[in-house]
């Protein structure tokens, strides 16, 4: 089963909440009026990720398509490619 990371470029989300509306099952949000993935840890950089199965692949395809400042990305875990 490929494995897919879920990125979320967390500086530049403006906090819309499409992405809890469309994918609630991987997207809330925050105190600060930002979204965060449940469950994934915050890089330096303020980025977050979480390694998502083929499952959820299309609801988190959903939630980054809905976003209307493009700052979730999709990649294939397996080799790298990016998606979205
Ligand atoms: S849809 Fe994009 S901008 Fe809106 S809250 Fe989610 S990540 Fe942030």
């Amino acid at each position: 089963m490929t494995k897919y990371l879920l990125e979320h470029d967390r500086p530049n989300c403006i906090g819309c909440a499409a992405c809890v509306a469309v994918n609630p099952k991987h997207w809330v949000m925050n105190d600060d009026n930002k979204a965060d993935i449940i469950g994934a840890p915050r890089r330096p950089d303020g980025w977050e990720e979480l390694e998502i199965e083929q499952g959820d692949f299309e609801d988190d395809k959903a939630a980054a398509e809905s976003c209307p400042v493009n700052v979730i990305h999709l990649k294939n875990k397996d080799n790298g490619e990016k998606i979205l």
